[in-house]
């Protein structure tokens, strides 16, 4: 069709001649093929076929045993490129990538686990509440470098603590964040700031604030971004929510604000308390009910509770809070048109979709329920006479998403079951791995 014909032209005069086909799996890993340019136009009439199976393949390769999966003998998905995502890789000579749709080519719908049509789902329940959804996601990681001989084999780079908003070569002596800063802009994905975080090798890029599907979008080109250029470099990027035992963790702050039908921002209202109109603060009524569940998708690694309070900047307690940076909800101090919400429970390791969608789905269901949340905290949180904890491991917050039915209504049944079945399956091969701290607590002296 002309369309693919013009694309095929731009790319060409941009010396490209490979199409990355891009996907979000269950957990939010980048999933691809490249495409020859000539063969473009077959990959956008027929769609690229993958195995579905590659939605429940952990890291280690293991196939959880979810219905459609093995069961059915790993049949296909159909991956279309979405060519209106296209953008050349800055980085990559001769290489533009796109964002895939993912159906089922027996029935042409979207794929059940499909994290990009959950939230599409979700900002369907939006649009009937009257709402558009804006999201802003902060994004913080950590930078390795090879350390041959240790356990891991990585290590900080640079190890220095202590430079949180530190710019320049001081604190990132290799001029990491600038180089990656400039990339991320040419390739598009609005980024605004970056800045180095509290520990070392620790770093905090913020994107500008869109529609969600567009901000779901972008964080989860970000995230494979940052990471194939730290690859370049010789070296890692992870946004594993807690690396290291004697650092801090890693953040996926997300600011939320809605607008209405005529475009306004639907938090704001001068009249209101807090300066927050009803719908804002039912919102927050709405994350604070669901957050044990919705923890399940923000903070969904074995790893991730390890990242909780107290005395981290990372919650650990269900409250929110007046431009207060030890709750979960912080209400930041801007009004007017900048009135939100930043949602700071999930952590670098959810998949952008998954947390986008789920914290949406949680507020518009506050929304409707019409509650009130309890007083803002006052003063420093981690006090657990004050509010509930959040779920402790992964194991409670899986069992909270099963239990709070109102949230996995509006996630769907399908998708439900396959994270919970994809999501227990890692927590059983984690329960049979035996551990470094065993060896040491146990071997010597017992
Ligand atoms: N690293 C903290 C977290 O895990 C956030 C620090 C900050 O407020 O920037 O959420
Ligand atoms: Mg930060
Ligand atoms: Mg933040």
């Amino acid at each position: 069709t002309p369309d693919i014909r013009r694309h095929m032209e731009r790319l060409a005069a941009e010396g490209v001649d490979v199409v990355r086909v891009v996907y979000p799996d269950l957990i939010g890993t980048d999933r691809a093929r490249d495409v020859l340019l000539d063969h473009l136009p077959s990959a956008c009439d027929h769609g690229l076929a993958f195995c579905r199976a590659v939605y429940h393949t952990s890291p280690q390769g293991d196939v959880a045993a979810v219905a459609g999966g093995l069961d059915a003998g790993l049949p296909d998905v159909t991956v279309r490129p979405d060519l209106s995502t296209l953008a050349v890789l800055p980085w990559e000579p001769g290489v533009a990538a796109c964002l895939g749709e993912v159906t089922d080519p027996a029935t042409g719908a979207p794929a059940p686990e499909s994290p990009r049509d959950l939230l599409r789902t979700v900002l369907a329940r939006a649009t009937e509440q009257g709402l558009r959804p804006v999201v802003g996601p902060e994004l913080e990681y950590f930078l390795l470098e090879p350390a041959p001989g240790t356990p891991t084999g990585w290590r900080r780079s640079p190890e220095t603590t202590g430079s949180v908003y530190t710019a320049g070569l001081r604190a990132d002596p290799d001029n990491h964040l600038l180089r990656t800063l400039r990339h991320l802009r040419d390739l598009g994905l609005g980024v605004i700031t970056g800045n180095h975080e509290f520990d070392g090798g620790q770093y905090e890029i913020n994107l500008t604030h869109s529609a969600a599907l567009d901000a779901a979008d972008r964080a989860f080109r970000f995230k494979a971004a940052v990471k194939e250029l730290a690859r370049q470099e010789g070296n890692m990027a992870t946004f594993m929510a807690k690396p290291f035992g004697d650092a801090g963790g890693s953040g996926f702050h997300l600011h939320l604000s809605c607008n209405d039908a005529e475009d306004r921002n639907a938090f704001d209202d001068p009249a209101g308390s807090y300066g927050l109109s009803a719908t804002a603060r039912h919102a927050v009524a709405g994350i604070l009910a669901h957050a044990p569940a919705l923890a399940a998708l923000a903070n969904p690694t074995v790893n991730s509770y390890k990242r909780f309070g107290p005395d981290t900047l990372a919650p650990w307690l269900i409250d929110w809070g007046l431009d207060n940076r030890s709750a979960m909800v912080r209400i930041p101090p801007e009004r007017g048109s900048g009135a939100r919400l930043e949602v700071r429970l999930g952590d670098a390791s959810a998949n952008p979709y998954l947390l986008i969608a789920g914290t949406i789905a949680a507020a518009l269901l506050g929304v409707q329920a019409g509650e009130e949340p309890s007083a803002p905290l006052e003063g420093y949180g981690y006090d657990t006479s004050r509010s509930t904890l959040l779920p402790q491991t992964l194991s409670a917050a899986l069992d909270a998403l099963e239990a709070d039915t109102a949230l996995t209504e509006v996630l769907g049944k399908a998708f439900t079951t396959s994270f919970l079945t994809y999501k227990r399956d890692e927590l059983a091969r984690f329960g049979r791995h035996v551990t470094d701290w065993e060896f040491t607590e146990y071997a010597y002296h017992l």
